[in-house]
């Protein structure tokens, strides 16, 4: 370590994107405590879609996990992204039935995206790909800001809310493709399912979905 980045850290440490404990030098972006103490997902965090074939998801939703989230959402936390990644390309590696050709994202709306700085999606997805010796590939566009999901109560009134919200990018990436399409969160799976029914539609032979947390 040179003197300048020993003079960095000393000025900025760095913090465990997951608890914000000040992290020594050997620790890759988290914790030895948040590295046994997370809330792992069992089997792969695995949950079916009424639409996309299933989702896995190495943590669950909870706690310290919802608090990491919510600072890489809204608290210009975009750095986050490659710790993540790692969690989740290890999630994927291991899922022994989970096949696919393109690795996708659910995208943002360009509005929103302006206003974030950065699709956090789009950059888990980057991050995870790129573990995986892979590229991502664009497949869905966010042509209606739908308002937030997480404002809303149960997956009837969420799949109406998001209906009609995206729309395939150049069906020629998505036709006849096994697609694994990447997002931060599941909760009722109804922003999920509606990707992949534009997927489908599209010509896509299958959709699978990866995140990096999913409810309880
Ligand atoms: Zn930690």
């Amino acid at each position: 370590m040179s003197f300048f980045t020993a003079f960095l850290d000393l000025l900025f440490p760095k913090k465990c994107v997951f608890c914000a404990r000040v992290l020594n030098s050997s620790n890759e972006g988290w914790c030895n405590k948040c590295k046994v103490s997370l809330p792992f997902a069992e089997n792969y965090g695995r949950q079916s879609g009424e639409i996309f074939d299933f989702c896995i998801a190495p943590l669950y939703y909870t706690d310290v996990v919802r608090h990491s989230i919510l600072r890489y959402k809204f608290r210009d936390s975009s750095y986050y992204a490659p710790v993540y990644a790692k969690l989740l390309a290890q999630c994927i590696k291991d899922c022994p039935d989970l096949n696919y050709d393109i690795i996708s994202w659910v995208p943002l709306s360009k509005e929103r995206e302006h206003k974030r700085g950065y699709d956090q999606a789009l950059l888990l997805a980057e991050a995870t790909a790129s573990i995986l010796d892979n590229e991502v590939t664009a497949t869905l566009i966010k042509s209606r800001d739908a308002g937030a999901q997480s404002e809303l109560g149960d997956k009837e009134q969420r799949s109406k809310n998001i209906s009609g919200a995206y729309t395939a990018a150049d069906p020629n990436n998505i036709k006849n493709k096994h697609v694994l399409l990447i997002d931060d969160i599941i909760t009722t799976g109804s922003t999920l399912d509606e990707c992949a029914k534009v997927l489908l539609d599209a010509g896509a032979q299958s959709v699978v979905c990866a995140v990096l947390a999913r409810g309880r």
